[in-house]
């Protein structure tokens, strides 16, 4: 039996070509839910510069308040040039920073996926590349983004200090995560770290020593990042789950979504706190901003991770990811991912592309349940 279910989401547009991306893919959410006989309710807020110019800082106390009640929150992205010399508490990066730990996200899934479509346009080789489906598991509320930072003295004696601090409950619940994830995939763990140099990191890897310890069916290895980053060029196709810090993972994720073809491909879910959220592993792009010109597709496969993490509806998460690849072996392309003299479209004309196939493919979900 089908329970229908009342959803309502908080979608944080934020900067450059956030807005762009958060419409598309907010309307591939309302069509999906709609035609499975869920109702979704959106309320829109702003976060980063947005808020910053409106409401006077990055992300307003309300906006968390509203956030912590939601079952999703749904993010464009953050960044503008004007704030690149604001002191960094009222930077519009520090609004999705105060977001991951105020809702309490700490596993941060980033999927990255080789579409076979693609592979003759990636940067790299189309056999290293073809076959690559990883996903990066990355800590989100700890490390150095959240350490201890300062900056002291004045002209040539200014000295500047991060830290970067974990506990072995930190690096615990994570690496959990990351092997929960394996056991869906191909039980295969990868954990990164630069445990010849850091202090941090050696404490990283004992406690992935002992959590591994609890999943015998999952094998495990660790890796320093450095040759990491250098494997996920030469043999990106060798990994399953990639378990990192919160630094490490957001360095490699970027690298991932140059292997892969774009980071305008790469969405992302951060889970384990109050509520989830889901965004585009892109940044704000104020290269392409109201431009028409930005790839929603990470955006949408954010929407498919909400869809399955929250609303635990795996087969409407599926149609918008066949959706996704229907539009791509069609010959869709935005300019990030075309190749060489293949036409290109818009934002607006990709995000129709996929309602337009998900329409086929949502048809074909309801057809499979009143058979089943
Ligand atoms: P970026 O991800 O915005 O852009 C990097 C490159 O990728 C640019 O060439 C851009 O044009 C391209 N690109 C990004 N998104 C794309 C898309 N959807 N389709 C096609 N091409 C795309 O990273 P950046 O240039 O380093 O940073 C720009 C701003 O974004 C900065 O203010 C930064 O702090 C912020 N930022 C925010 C987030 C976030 O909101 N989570 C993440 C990274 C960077």
């Amino acid at each position: 039996m089908v329970i229908f279910m009342k959803l309502r989401i908080v979608s944080l547009p934020g900067d450059g070509v956030g807005p762009e991306v958060t419409r598309v893919a907010l309307e591939v959410l309302r069509l999906v839910l709609e035609r499975a006989g869920h109702e979704l309710e959106v309320d829109q807020r702003l976060i980063g510069w947005a808020a910053t110019q409106a409401e006077g800082e990055p992300l307003a106390d309300a906006t968390i308040a509203a956030a912590l009640a939601a079952d999703g929150v749904l993010l464009g992205a953050v960044g503008d040039p004007a704030a690149d010399r604001l002191p960094p508490v009222r930077r519009p990066e520090a609004g999705i920073l105060r977001l991951r730990s105020a809702l309490g996200c700490y596993a941060n899934l980033r999927p990255a996926k080789a579409y076979p479509p693609l592979v003759a346009s990636s940067p790299l080789k189309a056999d290293h590349v073809a076959g690559t489906d990883l996903v990066i598991v990355r800590e989100l509320a700890g490390g150095l983004y959240y350490g201890r930072s300062r900056e002291v003295g004045l002209g040539s004696r200014r000295k500047a200090t991060d830290t970067e601090t974990y506990t072995v409950n930190e690096i615990r619940r994570v690496a959990k995560v990351a092997f929960d994830l394996a056991r869906t995939r191909r039980r295969v763990v990868t954990s990164v770290d630069k445990a010849n140099v850091l202090s941090a990191s050696r404490l990283w890897r004992e406690v992935v020593i002992d959590v591994a310890t609890e999943y015998p069916d999952v094998e495990c290895s660790h890796m320093l990042v450095d040759r990491a980053a250098m494997e996920l060029v030469l043999r990106s196709r060798s990994f399953d789950v990639i378990l990192t810090s919160n630094l490490f993972g957001d360095i490699l994720s970027d690298e991932a979504a140059g292997v892969v073809g774009s980071i305008g491909l790469l969405g992302s879910a951060s889970l384990g706190g109050e509520t989830a959220i889901y965004e585009p592993v892109h940044g704000s792009a104020p290269d392409l901003a109201g431009r028409d010109r930005a790839n929603p597709f990470g955006a949408i496969v954010s929407v498919a991770l909400m869809l399955r993490h929250s609303f635990q509806l795996e087969a409407e998460a599926v149609a918008v990811e066949r959706a996704l690849e229907r539009v791509l072996v069609k010959g869709l392309r935005t300019a990030d991912i075309a190749a060489l003299h293949e036409a290109v479209v818009g934002t607006q004309a990709f995000g129709a592309a996929v309602l337009a196939a998900l329409a086929g493919e949502t048809g074909t979900v309801a057809a499979a349940r009143s058979a089943g």
